[in-house]
């Protein structure tokens, strides 16, 4: 298998490319739109075929590549069934996995960021992998105070999905605003301030609806455009504001 963990480090978004190595095809999780050259010098570094993008979510701070990854790669657009998206070419959900080589991406349906929200797992040479999207964050999570957010909604996500995960597996975050890389599902059940060490559903809620977190500049332009699979102009992409402050 291959494995990248690439930044974006205006919004501190992760993608991550997994390929296989035999076949030699890939899938960018959660591709930034300012960061296609830098993806695409990757694959082609690595001799890789674009297969597939995947998105976790509809997300607020940023614009997917995945529209125009499409366009130059010829690969699929794969979001969350649920999502209904009529710019996307696949649907996947926790009974319609994602097969690439040798390998399978199965969702997770993890709610509570957003209602439609999904996480992935990947089973592979003796390493499970889970990437979180905005459902569990390294020492933190997505907020849940916009975009179909529900807190108590996230909390039974994290709890009785993502933590039920073995100990072992690692978790990939779609974001990190602190430079940490990776965490395990044992170290956010032990350490995570917000989820983790027993916290209890209404300590939870109360935490999120006292975050008072400023209000996301990028999510009236991130989101339609994001609805649309990233289909929008240069001139758009350049005109998102900087916010460095969301979480998720
Ligand atoms: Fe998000």
């Amino acid at each position: 298998m291959i494995f990248r963990q690439l930044i974006d480090p205006e919004s501190s978004t992760y993608t991550y490319l997994v390929g296989c190595s035999e076949t030699r095809e890939a899938v960018l999780l959660d591709p930034v739109c300012e960061m296609l050259e830098r993806d695409l010098a990757v694959i082609r570094d690595l001799g890789l075929t674009l297969k597939y993008t995947l998105e976790t979510h509809v997300h607020a701070d940023h614009i997917t590549a995945a529209c125009r990854l499409r366009s130059l790669t010829g690969c699929k657009v794969v979001y969350p069934a649920m999502d209904e998206l009529p710019c996307a070419d696949i649907g996947v959900s926790e009974i319609e996995p994602l097969s690439l080589g040798g390998m399978m991406l199965k969702p997770l349906f993890t709610p509570g960021h957003t209602d439609t929200h999904h996480s992935y797992l990947l089973d592979k040479g003796g390493t499970t992998r889970v990437f979180t999207g905005d459902a569990l964050l390294i020492d933190g999570c997505g907020r849940t105070d916009f975009q179909s957010g529900d807190a108590t909604t996230l909390y039974r996500s994290v709890h009785d999905k993502l933590f039920t995960l073995p100990d072992d597996t690692l978790v990939y975050p779609a974001h990190d605003y602190q430079n940490r890389h990776v965490s395990s599902i044992v170290q956010e059940k032990e350490r995570n301030a917000r989820l983790g060490n027993n916290r209890t559903v209404e300590e939870f809620v109360a935490i999120m609806d006292n975050l008072n977190l400023p209000y996301p500049k990028r999510i009236d332009a991130a989101v339609p455009a994001n609805l649309r699979c990233g289909d929008c102009s240069d001139a758009e992409v350049a005109s998102l504001p900087e916010d460095l402050s969301v979480q998720g």
